[in-house]
């Protein structure tokens, strides 16, 4: 994704699902933290890219002369303390890579998205999430950011620190991070088994979500009900005891029509924490790989009634839909985590590659999740009115006011944050 300073006139880059074109053509990609610090330093506007798997502008410059950059050409460094069960690692790595070192130190991330092809750096600054009762986002394990500030020069804000729970979810707007030190737990195993066919009536949704460490419930809702249960149970906890719905009997894609081999290993056979939350192998295309995505976060005491909401319509949603997912996330204490104060549950959708047809859906879902409050992902196709999504949040001001005090001049804020953070 990321182009070079320099070489050849290019057309600009795009996000990984191509419904963005970054706003200029030219990509930076420093060596080294005194070039970046020089770069950062000399630059009007600057906004960082990850790995590009976010679905709208969030990364955007705002226009030819904004200074976009990447990251991923500083030193890869991964460095992992057993005794403090922690690892510091460079910004721009990607989780799959980042999963590997931790593992081979007999040491576990407490939880990964469905995908490990994200950046460190991008996936934390959107809040992105696995799913569990008792997990809560990505963004919850950082003990330490470090980050390149509007004049050039370095910073590291601590957990603790006075402005730290706006620090991460940041949306990249306090900074460009080099680097990130994360807890660790020991290294656990999980099995992962999908079952089938699990219906909307007479859902017991706590029950449901508690039966492993991480539940997704797949739907089309082309009916009442999920397709796939995904549970990834931890083979040092309790036994599996799922009477609801029955057990796949080979593997399973949860888009329809997409080959079980890019996923991750079901039918319950053990192994690496790594190999296992993910849904999707790092050696392949994650989801369905021609998608938009759009995900909604609200009180996971509303699960029910939300779902029931979304049933009443899904005569609309189902022909721009490829899959949506159902899953939880403990609350958290991050400014913008949109699972902020409250255990949530998380509605996801992949819809299909047209923002035409999807965009009226994607409101008509707005509406009906608006009287719990949902609060979007960050990285996702979404259209809440910014008022309404500032009301949502009750440490926006905070975050504000702490761009404000890192980044006077607003160098690091564009357009999307504009929008959002006043
Ligand atoms: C197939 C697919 C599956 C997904 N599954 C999940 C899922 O399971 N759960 C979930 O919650 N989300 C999921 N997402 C969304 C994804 O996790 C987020 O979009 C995430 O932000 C992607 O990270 P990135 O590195 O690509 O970030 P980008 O899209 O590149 O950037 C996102 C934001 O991070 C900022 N940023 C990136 N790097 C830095 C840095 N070094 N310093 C400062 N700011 C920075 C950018 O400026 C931007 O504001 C999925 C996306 C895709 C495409």
């Amino acid at each position: 994704m990321a182009d070079s300073t320099h070489g050849p006139i290019r057309p600009a880059p795009t996000n990984w699902a191509g419904n963005i074109t970054f706003s200029t053509a030219r990509t930076h990609r420093p060596g080294s933290l005194d070039e970046l610090q020089e770069l950062v330093a000399g630059s009007r506007q600057v906004r960082v890219l990850g790995s590009g798997h976010s679905f709208n502008a969030i990364a955007d410059v705002d226009g030819p002369a904004g200074t976009l950059l990447s990251v991923a050409g500083l030193p890869p460094s991964v460095d992992v303390d057993t005794t403090a069960r922690t690892v510091r690692v460079a910004a721009g790595m990607r989780y799959a890579e980042l999963a590997g070192h931790v593992h081979r130190h007999g040491l576990a991330l407490p939880n990964m998205a469905s995908l490990p092809h994200i950046s460190v750096a991008g996936s934390v600054a959107t809040g992105t999430h696995g799913s569990g009762n008792a997990n809560r986002s990505l963004a919850d394990a950082v003990r330490a950011v470090e980050l390149i500030t509007a004049d050039g020069s370095a910073r590291t804000l601590h957990r603790g620190d006075e402005g730290f729970d706006g620090a991460v979810v940041a949306l990249g707007a306090l900074g460009v991070v080099t680097a990130l030190t994360l807890d660790l737990e020991p290294a656990f195993e999980i099995s992962q088994h999908v079952l089938t066919e699990l219906p909307l009536a007479g859902l017991d949704f706590e029950a449901v979500t508690s039966a492993a460490y991480s539940v997704s419930l797949f739907t089309d809702w082309r009916g009442p009900r999920f397709t796939q249960v995904w549970l990834k149970r931890r083979c040092d906890g309790p036994p599996l005891d799922f009477p609801w719905a029955a057990p796949a009997t080979s593997p399973l894609h949860p888009v329809p029509g997409m080959p079980a081999a890019n996923c991750t290993q079901q039918l319950g056979v053990p192994g690496p924490w790594h190999e296992r939350l993910p849904h999707f192998r790092a050696e392949f295309t994650p989801s369905s790989g021609a998608e938009l995505q759009s995900e909604y976060l609200l009180p996971r005491a509303d699960a029910l009634a939300a779902l029931h909401a979304l049933d009443a319509v899904r005569a609309e949603l189902a022909p721009v839909l490829q899959i949506c997912e159902v899953r939880t996330v403990a609350a958290d204490t991050q400014w913008l985590s949109p699972a902020h104060g409250r255990d949530t549950v998380a509605v996801h959708f992949t819809w299909v590659p047209d923002t035409a047809a999807v965009l009226p859906v994607v409101a008509l879902v707005e509406e009906r999740l608006a009287p719990f409050g949902a609060r979007p992902h960050w990285g996702k196709v979404f259209g809440v009115a910014p008022r309404e999504l500032r009301a949502r949040y009750p440490r926006l001001a905070d975050f504000a006011a702490l761009t404000r005090r890192l980044d006077p001049a607003g160098k690091f804020r564009n357009a999307f944050v504009d929008a959002y953070v006043t």
